[in-house]
């Protein structure tokens, strides 16, 4: 992409409105442009990161058998009234009329319509289980959106839904997507710790919150050092095996929030404690029949008798994410992105373009670069490299290839990884062969 020519509009200047640091980067780099309060665009910049961190999610979906669909996000207030949340759900849910008058919403979460489709379609249990997932936009009208994608009343969310016989069977749809999302969020270069969660009249510790540690997170946690070995999964995991000793590894490891916190256990812990503070990203839920009892979500059972379903829902912040990739992973010039997500994975800065030599040269590299499968971002404005280099560090590709006028004739390019500041000036061909061009 040549940055003439691409849509990026960035701001000198940090927005007043901007409280967090990935908000104000997002506006700075031109990721995102507030539409009203808690509404965004995705300009072009942030919707590449929002496209890759949903496609890892969806991978890692699939991955463990979720099959995906795609459900509206608006939906018959009728539904609602038969599950009893209608009334329940409060003024987040933004409810419309439509031109005949009848009630419908715009779906803050998708329990009531995913069970509508199962109990029209699965009669007997022979066809369960069933995982089912869609990645669409949600609204909520929250009392107080902030922090820009962060807690947007518009955002996009992944919610799966899981449909078994018994518990057991929903015990073990939850332990696959326990396990899923621990490498979803390790893909994306992020320590996510599983927290237990309140899980309300059901009981039982079927409730996860997982949270990633940054220090703008909206809570306070505290956890056993053991969970920033974030590899600690592999990625070889059998899905169809029995997950429980896994899911047992995290969940009898200290973790807790500033409300669940034990002076005696983090004593205990010693060394091993670490507190900081967490902003969560995902939530699974184990609800057993509160929602196929009322609406009337039942099989034919292996007696001939109808059994309502067990159910479990699996909740991910997709856009949210975004934004905390970046409160994980920045430093004072700007976003570092993890390889996984990044919007491009090489900015190549030309820092004269009027100068031939190095124009050619930046011409065969972005060319060579292309051809070997690399997303690159090619800086070919007539811009001051002061400003090139400091907005290319601002935008926090993972890789800079920097060429000027002294290297062009010599034929060297500089290398800059963006993590690390490192800098390495190498031979043309060197520099090609590192990226496997
Ligand atoms: P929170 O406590 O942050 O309001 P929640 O418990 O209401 O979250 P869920 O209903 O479990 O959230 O939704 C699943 C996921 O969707 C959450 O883990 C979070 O990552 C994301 N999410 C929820 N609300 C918002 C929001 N207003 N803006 C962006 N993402 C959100
Ligand atoms: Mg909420």
């Amino acid at each position: 992409m040549r940055l003439s020519r691409y849509f990026l509009p960035t701001l000198k200047e940090n927005p007043n409105e901007a409280q967090i640091v990935s908000h104000r980067l997002m506006l700075r780099t031109g990721m995102i442009r507030q539409s009203s309060a808690g509404i965004y665009t995705w300009l072009p910049l942030g919707l590449r990161v929002l496209r890759r961190i949903e496609q890892i999610v969806r991978e890692e979906q699939d991955a463990a058998g979720c099959h995906e669909l795609l459900m509206p996000t608006i939906q018959p207030a009728e539904l609602w009234k038969e599950s009893g949340r209608y009334d329940a759900y409060g003024p987040e849910m933004l409810r419309i009329l439509d031109r005949h008058q009848r009630e419908m919403l715009y779906g803050p979460t998708n329990e009531e319509l995913i069970t509508e489709i199962f109990r029209g379609t699965v009669k007997s249990y022979r066809q369960l289980p069933k995982l089912l997932y869609h990645i669409q936009w949600k609204f909520r009208d929250e009392i107080r959106p902030r922090f820009g994608v962060m807690r947007g009343r518009e955002f996009l969310m992944k919610d799966s839904y899981s449909f078994d016989l018994d518990q057991a069977g929903a015990i073990r749809a939850y332990n696959t997507m326990f396990v899923c999302y621990l490498r979803t969020f390790q893909r994306m270069g992020l320590t996510a710790i599983p927290m237990r969660a309140e899980t309300g009249p059901i009981g039982g510790n079927l409730s996860h919150e997982f949270v990633i540690v940054a220090d703008t997170g909206e809570s306070e946690i505290a956890y056993h050092r053991d969970f920033e070995k974030i590899d600690w999964i592999g990625s070889d995991i059998d899905f169809e095996g029995d997950l429980q000793p896994l899911v047992d590894q995290f969940t009898t490891k200290y973790a807790a929030t500033d409300e669940q916190r034990d002076a005696a256990a983090e004593a205990a812990l010693g060394e091993d404690l670490v507190t900081g503070r967490g902003i969560e990203v995902g939530h699974i839920f184990y609800f057993g029949t509160k929602y196929s009892k009322p609406l009337g979500a039942t099989v034919t059972g292996p007696d001939g008798e109808p059994v309502a379903v067990e159910m479990g829902s699996y909740g991910i912040g997709v856009s949210r994410l975004v934004a905390a990739v970046i409160e994980a992973s920045h430093d004072d010039a700007g976003i570092i992105w993890p390889d996984s997500v990044a919007p491009f994975a090489v900015g190549l800065i030309n820092l004269k373009p009027d100068d031939a030599a190095s124009s050619e040269l930046c011409e065969r590299l972005y060319t060579a670069l292309t051809a070997a499968g690399h997303e690159v971002l090619y800086d070919d404005r007539a811009e001051r490299p002061g400003v090139k280099f400091s907005e290319m560090d601002l935008i926090g590709l993972p890789q800079q290839v920097i060429v000027g006028p002294r290297g062009a004739k010599a034929g060297t390019v500089e290398l800059k990884v963006r993590r690390s500041g490192e800098r390495e000036e190498l031979p043309v061909e060197a520099a090609l062969a590192r990226f496997g061009a």
